[in-house]
């Protein structure tokens, strides 16, 4: 689904499901009580989760967090999940390069 996204193309789609699982263990798991983790705990590792996402994706062309200038300019989500290239400096990773 995401595979000619830019995240992905720039290897990055790691980061954004390690950031998504931890985003959904601390907002699910404080539910179940037999799994100990407290709403304020569960809290933390969202929004630690969330930070990870925002800081760690960036253009490796323009160095911009993408995620960042997302959640200010909310049009900017689409081009990071469909598009294949940066919504910022609009260089285009779909040749393979800069992958990290
Ligand atoms: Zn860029």
């Amino acid at each position: 689904m995401f595979n000619r996204s830019v995240v992905t193309l720039t290897g990055q789609m790691w980061k954004m499901l390690v950031g998504v699982v931890l985003m959904l263990v601390g907002s699910v798991a404080p539910a179940f009580e037999s799994i100990g983790m407290s709403w304020t705990v569960g809290t933390i590792v969202a929004t630690i989760a969330y930070g990870f996402v925002i800081v760690a994706i960036t253009c490796p062309k323009c160095q911009q967090r993408w995620f960042l200038q997302a959640l200010v300019h909310a049009e900017q989500y689409g081009p990071l999940f469909k598009g294949s290239a940066c919504p910022v400096c609009s260089h285009d990773f779909s040749a393979g390069d800069y992958v990290r």
